[in-house]
């Protein structure tokens, strides 16, 4: 429960752990939960990686703060790694999503200001979800999260998801626009995956137009679908590419990755923060990154989502009420044909903690160190809990979308 003292902004389940080990979260009522969150893909790594552990506390120890006022060391061997990953050029840190979010879009307004484009504006997405302050929340798709804090920020056109026909009309006419934001895998919006042919077909128009082809891996990067980042599964290089949530096992981090001219728009200046990235930061996401390569999490993101795509797709068929089962990895969502956040709690009395998003999509996000007998758990309680649920009569004065839609 929440104290009278924490603001009105979110309304948790009533659970609360002591630790976690793995897979497994401990609750302060003594039960034993199979997380299949990860801290809102956080905690890739699961929980209390001996490695991860002893890395942080051993940095702990030295220092865990300097300030961006002198180098440090630590910070630039994870620029190095990350960018060799990414194959981009350089990269600047910040604490999370919003804020990467935030840095890109300051790229491509400034990019614009240097070609001469007073009035720059960026291309984004129906159903984005780019994070909560002012900017990033004006470039979102969802009016539930921005009612109420208008003015929003100007210089976003919306076009739906998947449809590169709609940014064509809009190149035809405009000279304003300087980036195009979208998602590969659209997260809060409810799990839906962008087309490799699409992405390709942007990713060549933004090359002709001269735009920043702005990618948001803030939750589907650092291996959550099977790649490093998920553009990669359409062969394809972004200009820039925002990252977090994934990348500190839960060490708050925000990274903006720019390639080629984008990655050289910033001087001094132009951007700054004054944690971004500290010392115990920066080991915690470089030994993030270790630890993934070590332990072949990639490969693992991969299998274990296949084999729990197809065990859902066995355990729920002919589900009356389940209406899609999608998702790359261990990004996944099961779409409904009513309101889902009642199955999260079912799901949490069997032993699994899950997520409702986008109002009726029942999202998955486990641990990249699941493993199979973890992952056929996973679905067996998820199933259970999905069946409990639809086999209870819907609450007087709700229908499903089918019979709204009839
Ligand atoms: C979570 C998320 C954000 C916002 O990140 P915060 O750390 O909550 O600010 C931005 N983009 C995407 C795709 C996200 O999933």
């Amino acid at each position: 429960m929440l104290s009278k003292h924490q603001m009105n902004t979110f309304n948790p389940q009533n659970v609360a752990f002591t630790h976690g080990v793995g897979a497994w979260l401990y609750t302060t009522d003594g039960r034993k939960i199979l997380d299949g969150l990860a801290g809102i893909a956080v905690n890739g790594l699961g929980h209390a990686h001996p490695k991860l552990v002893q890395a942080i506390a051993s940095q702990a120890g030295k220092i865990i703060h300097a300030s961006n006022l002198v180098n440090i060391p630590e910070q630039a061997a994870l620029a190095d790694r990350i960018c060799e990953l990414a194959k981009m050029d350089n990269v600047f840190f910040g604490n999370s999503g919003s804020e990467a979010n935030e840095c890109a879009i300051k790229i491509a307004r400034l990019y614009g200001h240097q070609r001469g484009i007073s009035n720059p504006q960026i291309i984004v997405m129906e159903r984005a979800w780019h994070g909560r302050t002012l900017a990033t929340l004006a470039a979102s798709g969802s009016r539930k999260a921005q009612a109420g804090f208008e003015p929003l920020v100007t210089g976003f056109i919306r076009v739906p998801y998947n449809d590169i026909a709609a940014i064509r009309a809009i190149a035809e006419h405009s000279t304003d626009v300087v980036a195009v934001l979208t998602e590969v895998l659209q997260g809060e919006g409810g799990v839906y995956e962008a087309r490799a042919d699409y992405l390709r077909e942007l990713r060549r128009l933004c090359t002709d137009k001269q735009w920043f082809m702005m990618i948001d891996e803030v939750q589907s990067g650092v291996g959550r679908t099977g790649k490093w980042f998920a553009h990669q599964w359409a062969g394809i290089v972004p200009d820039v590419m925002p990252l977090a949530k994934g990348l500190g096992s839960g060490l708050p981090i925000g990274a903006c990755l720019a390639h080629g001219v984008a990655a050289n728009v910033f001087k001094p200046g132009n951007h700054g923060t004054t944690f971004g990235a500290g010392p115990l930061v920066s080991v915690a996401a470089r030994t993030t990154l270790e630890v993934m390569t070590d332990e072949n999490l990639l490969e693992n993101a991969a299998k274990m989502g296949a084999l729990i795509k197809t065990e859902f797709a066995h355990a729920l068929k002919g589900a009356e009420g389940v209406k899609e089962i999608r998702g790359m990895g261990l990004m996944l969502g099961i779409e409904l044909d009513r309101p889902c956040a009642e199955v999260v709690k079912i799901a949490l009395d069997h032993g699994v903690f899950i997520n409702c998003t986008h109002e009726n999509v029942l999202r998955m996000l486990p641990p990249l160190i699941i493993n199979e007998a973890e992952a056929r758990e996973l679905v067996a309680r998820v199933s259970d809990a999905i069946k409990i649920f639809l086999a209870a009569p819907l609450p007087t004065g709700q229908q499903s979308t089918q019979q709204a839609a009839a």
